[in-house]
């Protein structure tokens, strides 16, 4: 563990009112456990077979939050214990995880990912068409799974006006979204090389792996 990273970090969410999510991916029980220890409470993974593994072998009042791609039919993997899940990008996923939220009894939250960054990527819903998945998503009711708010990732690159750029684009489709979601509050951006951007641009979330728990192999 990075502990003087893991402190410079936890004060600057704190001072700006986000959360920090400490992102440990690949890492090890002890590791996350080191970092449970200094107090953290939010902790991210992107594979729902891992992330079941460690929810298993760690304390019960850690926050997970699932940050990686979701494949509908791992949902049910998750949906007992998931805190946040940050990655929805299809209605096929939200009403599944409307089925598995009801199964559980549990109200599923989760954030759209919108598709900001240049790189092509599979995942994430195109800020085009934002509007028309929140209008279709309202059509059905949902009593099982909120929306709370959105994700992006930014471009990988060192240019930051690229970079704040996309942010600033996430967080005006934010306050769009809320127009027709009153309630949303999450806006779920920022990693390891870009988090301070993504702060001063309004994220409220931010996600941290290898500032925290070192480079991942
Ligand atoms: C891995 C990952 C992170 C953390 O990345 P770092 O650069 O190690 O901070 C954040 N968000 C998502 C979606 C990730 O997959």
């Amino acid at each position: 563990m990075l502990e003087e990273n893991l402190k410079t970090i936890s004060a600057i969410a704190h001072k700006q009112k986000a959360t920090l999510v400490a992102v440990s991916k690949t890492k090890s029980i002890d590791e996350i456990r080191q970092v449970y220890d200094k107090g953290i409470r939010h902790f991210g993974e992107n594979y729902a077979d891992e992330l079941i593994v460690k929810q298993q072998q760690l304390p019960d009042d850690i926050h997970w939050h699932f940050i990686g791609h979701l494949q509908t039919n791992k949902a049910k993997l998750i949906a007992p214990f998931v805190y946040l899940i940050h990655s929805v990008d299809s209605l096929r996923l939200l009403n599944e995880l409307e089925k598995q939220g009801a199964k559980y009894s549990r109200v599923l939250k989760c954030l759209l990912q919108v598709h900001i960054a240049q790189e092509e990527s599979k995942f994430g819903i195109k800020p085009d068409v934002l509007p028309d998945f929140i209008h279709e998503s309202l059509k059905t009711e949902h009593k099982h799974v909120q929306i709370d708010g959105l994700m992006g990732m930014a471009t990988l690159t060192v240019d930051e006006h690229i970079i704040r750029h996309e942010f600033r684009q996430l967080k005006s489709l934010f306050e769009e979204a809320k127009k027709l979601l009153p309630h949303i509050s999450i806006l779920s951006m920022g990693m390891t090389s870009d988090y301070l951007i993504a702060l001063e641009e309004g994220s409220t979330m931010i996600r941290i792996g290898s500032a925290i728990f070192g480079e991942r192999q």
